[in-house]
Formats: structure tokens, C-alpha cells, sequence
């Protein structure tokens, strides 16, 4: 690098960032990025076919979204005097708020292992990020969370609820503790609440400092790209104020609200992936040297002799799945893999069996 490269510009830890790695999925079966398999049924392909064929691009959409916010708000039974806001994905969101609370001096928290947007986006902002160890269970280490958020007094403190990549659900009491004693807010995140159905939405008319997050993502729409966030009107108001103006594009708007009326759809979808996450967990614990650990999402984290070996095993045999050994000391060894179809699971299975010697 010369001395005149744009590249000196740029600030530190930007340049310190590896760019975020989306593994090429061409030809593959799918199994790495928590989507849903299933398609939508054909009557509703079309309707969204023609509703794409009518729809006007050439003009910029509706900038509130105040249509599909609605929708959102029976179907998703948000509480009176709370008001939600859209991302463009709930990754989007979690900028939107870390741009907003970021003040001198404040700080963001987590416990870790979690989803790593967190800790990559208070990079992206310049805002300084503590991570809460969990206990070797996955659990929440209360006391470590509590004793840290006296320490740091965060501004933001983010939940996965359920966590990623770990999968499992965090105990509510807990939760709501973190929420009493946080100084600033917390976010409820629960971008895997179909497949958990629990929430901590009903509660958030009561408690003005916390959030709750949901994403359609998981839910059989990460192609459109659609998160929102529920909180109480005043601090909804607040993050409204630094969302881009159109940052739902036309066609996002349109093809969820009409999807939304059939939210049925999604619902079985969720509930047979569910089912499915329950065989696959118990056949997978069958298989030798792999240790299943409990999911409420719909992926299952497993921990194996050799995390790397299993990976490209099945890369070879046409399987993309997530390796997560060296992402966090925690997760040594471990893989994740998102529940498919009842036929991709099976071929998951046959394929970590032959790798195993099973
Ligand atoms: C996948 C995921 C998200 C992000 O979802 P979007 O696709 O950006 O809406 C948020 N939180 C957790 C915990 C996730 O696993």
C-alpha cells in the first residue's frame, strides 16, 4: 500500500474485519442458513405473480409501510400502545439501534456464543460490545449477566430468544430479570419464535425498556428481506427517526402482506419442521460420538470428534451445512444443521452416518 492509498482512510477496525463469508450453495442441499424448504402453494405463487406484474417500480414505495405494518400488527397480535418498525431483515434493525444508542460511553451486551451480527454490527457503528460468557450448558450465567450490567450499565443488551447458534431457549425468569436490572433497554430477539412459541411480546405494554424482535426470515421469506421490532410507541419513534426512507422496497411490501393472509401456510410449515427437528435430533443422537444438544429453533447444533472431517464429508456427498469450531471456544468441534425436508434430513443423516462409519 502507498502512502496515498485510499486505504489508509479507512478506520481501523474496519480493516481488522474479515467481510462477512456466505458459503456458494449452487448444486448443494441447503442446510447452513436456518431457511425454511418448502415452497408456497401454487394458487398463492401466482397471485404474487400478478400482483408483481401490476406492480409500479417506477415510483418509490410507500415509505411508512403503513399496509403491511397493520397486517403485522393482527397477525403478529401486537399489544395496544406498542408500535412496530420495519427493517430490511432484522439486520437492519439491530444497525438501526445501535446507531441510536450509541452515545458516548455506552456499550453494547450479549452473552456469547450468539448471533454474531451483534458484536460485528457495534463494530461497524464504533460502539464498544461486552460479551457475557454463557454457562457450559448454553444457559444464561445470571450472575455473570447481572454482575456485567452493573459493571458496564450497557444501552443495549441483546437476547436471542432462542439463541443462535446454540439453539436452545434461555429460561424466561432469567430473561426478565436482565430486563430489571438493565439500565438502558433490552432486545428480545426472536427470530426463531415459530418454532419456539414462546414470547415475550405480551408483556412489552408493561415494561417500556424492552424490545421484541421477529424476522420472516426463518418463517419461509428470508428472500424478501422483512424484520421488525415492537416496542412502546415513544421509543419506536425515537428508532423510526433513523430508518432510510424506503428501506422496504415495493415488492417486499406487497408480497408479504399478501402472504400474511395466508399465514396459516407458514404456520404448518413451521409446525412440520418442528416435528421434523424432533426425529432428526433423536436419530442423530443415535449415531456415535455425536452429542445432540436441545433445540427450540430450527436448526440443532451437535458437537463431534472432528467438526472439520464432518463438514467436508458432506460438502463431498452435495450437503452444505454450518462448522462453527473456531467461532468460539465454546463451540469446539461443533456443527449446526438446519432442519430440511423430511427427505434432506434423511440424506443429512445417511451422509454423517457413512462419515462416521456408523
Ligand atoms: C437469522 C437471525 C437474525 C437475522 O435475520 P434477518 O434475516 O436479518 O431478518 C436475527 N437474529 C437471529 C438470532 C438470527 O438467527
Amino acid at each position: 500500500m502507498t502512502p496515498s492509498s485510499p486505504l489508509a482512510a479507512v478506520r481501523d477496525e474496519i480493516r481488522a474485519l474479515a467481510s462477512y463469508h456466505v458459503a456458494d450453495p449452487a448444486g448443494l442441499v441447503k442446510l447452513d442458513a436456518m431457511e425454511n424448504p418448502y415452497e408456497l402453494p401454487e394458487v398463492l405463487r401466482h397471485e404474487l405473480a400478478s400482483l408483481m406484474a401490476n406492480c409500479p417500480v417506477n415510483r418509490y414505495p410507500t415509505a411508512g409501510a403503513d399496509s403491511l405494518r397493520q397486517r403485522l400488527r393482527e397477525v403478529m397480535g401486537v399489544p395496544a400502545g406498542c408500535d412496530l418498525i420495519l427493517g430490511n431483515g432484522s439486520d437492519e434493525l439491530i444497525q438501526m439501534l445501535a446507531m441510536v444508542f450509541n452515545r458516548p460511553g455506552a456499550v453494547m451486551l450479549a452473552p456469547e456464543p450468539t448471533f454474531v451480527m451483534y458484536r460485528m454490527i457495534a463494530t461497524f457503528v464504533g460502539m464498544p460490545f461486552v460479551g457475557v460468557p454463557l454457562k457450559a450448558d448454553f444457559s444464561l450465567d445470571e450472575e455473570a449477566m447481572l454482575a456485567a450490567i452493573a459493571e458496564h450499565k450497557p444501552a443495549l443488551v441483546f437476547l436471542a430468544y432462542p439463541n443462535n447458534p446454540t439453539g436452545n431457549l434461555f429460561d424466561a425468569r432469567v430473561v426478565q430479570r436482565i430486563i430489571d436490572a438493565a439500565p438502558g433497554v433490552v432486545v428480545v430477539d426472536e427470530a426463531y419464535f415459530p418454532f419456539s412459541d414462546t414470547s415475550f411480546l405480551h408483556t412489552l405494554d408493561r415494561q417500556p425498556k424492552a424490545l421484541v424482535m421477529r424476522t420472516l426470515s426463518k418463517q419461509g421469506l428470508a428472500g424478501l428481506r422483512l424484520g421488525f421490532l415492537v416496542g412502546g410507541n415513544d421509543l419506536v419513534a425515537e428508532l423510526d427517526k433513523v430508518r432510510l426512507p424506503y428501506n422496504i422496497n415495493t415488492l417486499t411490501q406487497i408480497f408479504a402482506e399478501k402472504i400474511l393472509e395466508r399465514v396459516d401456510v407458514l404456520i404448518d410449515q413451521a409446525a412440520a419442521i418442528v416435528s421434523d427437528r424432533e426425529l432428526l435430533a433423536a436419530r442423530l443422537a443415535e449415531l456415535p460420538g455425536v452429542e445432540v444438544y436441545p433445540s427450540a429453533a430450527n436448526f440443532i447444533l451437535c458437537r463431534v470428534a472432528d467438526a472439520a472431517a464432518c463438514h467436508q464429508g458432506l460438502k463431498q456427498r452435495n450437503i452444505l451445512i454450518k462448522n462453527l469450531h473456531g467461532s468460539h471456544p465454546f463451540l469446539e468441534n461443533c456443527l449446526r444443521f438446519t432442519v430440511g425436508t423430511a427427505e434432506e434430513n434423511e440424506q443429512l443423516f445417511a451422509a454423517l452416518a457413512a462419515i462416521l462409519g456408523a
